[in-house]
């Protein structure tokens, strides 16, 4: 009797030992597998989502169905990028990257909306860039501001005059931090634009950043698909000094990425590669 109770007690606690090793062994496994930190891409674009804790308590088949989300949010952010870049809209052009002196868009089309003074010639625009101003120049209105253009696209040739002229006046070293050469300004992309306000005058000044449309500008551009180009504190990366009224179009995937990362064309492009 005394024997067979000691035997008991011996497969009790020999069980308990068995258990906690099985329980052991499961935990472990379990953290091996949920990696704490997992990064998706999104039609927002890339997120980062913490999935350590809460992926434990998902059932198999939800851990499945949000695997297959990141999967499809990834798929649809590459599609979206794709297309942009097909349409060439992520044309990179800056010092480093020029355009060729015979580029001209096929498809440039007038801007409705500029400053009465400035030449005719430059009033246009890719046509989905120029139709997209549009809205952004609607959209301004509708809120009380007057955003216009003065310049969107320019010819090699017409650069040329424009780079010679700072040169004679200013010296090439000044006129190099606000003009392109021929061949390396994004205007000549057809996606880009300055725009400027009644409260400048009309002019291109750095004083639009700080005021209403200047503001306006830099908190709404992204949904019509266009970035602040050359921004504060970027000048390193982008080559230029600030430029409040330098917008370029994009594309709103794009668009919106680069503006909630608060980054430039050249670092989204780094990043995509
Ligand atoms: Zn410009």
């Amino acid at each position: 009797m005394k024997n067979n109770s000691k035997l008991k007690t011996v497969v009790i606690i020999f069980m308990i030992i068995v258990f906690l090793i099985l329980a052991g062994v499961e935990i472990f496994f379990r953290h091996m597998d949920s990696s704490p930190l997992t990064i998706i891409g999104g039609a927002d674009g890339p997120t980062k989502i913490f999935l350590g804790k809460d992926k434990k308590d998902l059932s198999k088949e939800e851990q499945e169905n949000t695997k297959q989300e990141i999967k499809e949010k990834e798929e649809k952010w590459q599609a979206l990028i794709s297309e942009a870049k097909d349409k060439g809209l992520l044309i990179l052009v800056n010092k480093d990257n020029p355009v060729d002196e015979n580029y001209k868009p096929d498809d440039l089309t007038a801007v409705k909306y500029y400053a009465e003074d400035r030449t005719q010639a430059s009033r246009y625009m890719r046509k989905e860039a120029a139709e997209q101003f549009n809205k952004l120049s609607e959209a301004a209105k509708q809120d009380g501001y007057e955003i216009v253009m003065t310049t969107a696209y320019r010819s090699y040739g017409f650069q040329k005059i424009l780079y010679d002229n700072y040169v004679q006046r200013e010296g090439q070293e000044a006129a190099d931090k606000f003009s392109a050469k021929p061949g390396y300004s994004e205007h000549q992309s057809g996606l880009a634009v300055d725009v400027t306000s009644p409260s400048v005058n009309y002019s291109l000044s750095y004083e639009y950043g700080d005021t209403a449309e200047g503001k306006w500008l830099k908190e709404n551009a992204h949904n019509f698909g266009y970035i602040i180009r050359y921004k504060k504190g970027k000048e390193d990366i982008t080559g230029y000094n600030y430029e409040p009224w330098h917008i370029r179009y994009v594309g709103e995937t794009v668009a919106d990425e680069i503006y909630e990362k608060d980054i430039t064309l050249e670092e989204f492009l780094e990043e995509e590669q």
